[in-house]
């Protein structure tokens, strides 16, 4: 199947596209914005950098990402570092299979390749934890190699340049906006694909909200042209998150809390966290478990009910304040507040619970 039909769209939008690199190379010469990840742009840092704003906006990557370099300014020091030292770095920003991925890369990369990141796509694609738009960026970024990095932001400014409304969320119809960004790539590939991101993020706007009067490319834009920006792009609406019942115990004994390892695979895996129990519970069953632990509930006080959304479920939290006399638990640990600053990474799906503390 042809690529104009794939897009719903017509060749000569297609045939046009790259002629738009150059005002858009131009445009962001003048305006990129600056971030620490921009400056000394070595394959390890782009790495770091694209990894941390998967799923993450870029002002809550901006702290993170430099404690996290200054900890761990090569790919050695992240091979080595132990698995909660890596999490603390990580604390608070979520979807933590990133952290996990990112060290096994690193020590694929220290046995594999002498420590340097491959200047190959299918080199870092092999990588745990690259996809095709982290190993377009790294490769493009990184070593000036001339391939496309197509993200949310991309699909949003191409289908609307060519007015398409194909879906952007059916597997093919996303190998041929790649296709069809392939012939815009010009001399310099890391700069394009930042510029066309770029412009995703700051003009070309989801939703009602582009900047079509102050956009560099809005004399060649057919979706501006003919008014229906704000419809693109198309996407298939999603399914609605999962919705599950949790009730957390904060079990308390003088100054600290009871936290039990996660399971080592799923959802926050391998993290510490208060103990997490299926369903919406009653303060019997919070001190009926407290026993089944091994320990002997003196007070159940309800706390505020929480909420926290992951990608594809959401937790309704109950809560209870459990105070109990020390008791030992096999796989647990007693947390004070330095534990809880330092070493132990919780979650922040718990934060509204241990904030009651
Ligand atoms: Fe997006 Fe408007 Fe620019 Fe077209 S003209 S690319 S819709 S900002």
């Amino acid at each position: 199947m042809e690529l104009e039909d794939i897009l719903l769209t017509n060749r000569s939008a297609l045939e046009g596209l790259p002629r738009l690199a150059e005002p858009l190379l131009d445009w962001y010469d003048r305006n990129a914005r600056t971030l620490p990840w921009r400056e000394n742009p070595t394959p390890y840092r782009v790495w770091v950098s694209e990894i941390m704003l998967q799923q993450t906006r870029v002002e809550a990557v901006k702290g993170y990402y430099d404690r996290f370099l200054a900890a761990l300014p090569t790919v050695a020091d992240l091979a080595a570092v132990e698995d909660d030292v890596l999490l603390k770095l990580w604390e608070g920003l979520g979807y933590y299979s990133r952290a996990r991925n990112l060290k096994r890369a690193a020590m694929q990369v220290l046995a594999e390749h002498g420590g340097k990141l491959p200047a190959s796509y299918t080199a870092l694609l092999a990588l745990p934890g690259i996809g095709e738009y982290t190993a377009g960026a790294v490769a493009s970024i990184a070593f000036g190699i001339p391939v496309p990095a197509v993200d949310g932001n991309v699909y949003r400014v191409i289908s609307r340049l060519l007015m398409s409304y194909a879906d952007t969320s059916v597997p093919t119809v996303k190998a041929a906006f790649r296709r069809a960004v392939i012939p815009m790539l010009p001399n310099r590939p890391g700069d394009f694909n930042q510029a066309l991101m770029e412009l995703g993020a700051t003009v070309c706007l989801p939703n009602a909200a582009p900047k079509c009067m102050v956009c560099p490319l809005r004399f060649h834009c057919a979706a501006h042209r003919a008014g229906c920006a704000e419809e693109l792009p198309v996407k298939a609406i999603k399914k609605p998150r999962r919705i599950e019942e949790r009730t957390i115990l904060l079990v308390v004994a003088g100054e600290k809390v009871l936290l039990l390892r996660r399971e080592a695979k799923g959802l926050l895996a391998g993290m510490y966290q208060p103990v997490n129990l299926e369903g919406a519970l009653p303060p019997e069953s919070a001190a009926e478990a407290v026993a089944t632990l091994g320990g002997n509930a003196l007070s159940v006080t309800p706390l505020r009910p929480a909420g926290h959304l992951f990608t594809h479920v959401e937790w309704r939290m109950t809560g209870y304040r459990v105070e109990c006399a020390p008791f030992a638990v096999e796989g647990g640990v007693w947390a004070g507040a330095d534990d809880l600053a330092g070493e132990h990474a919780i979650p922040s799906a718990f934060r509204g619970m241990m904030a009651q503390l």
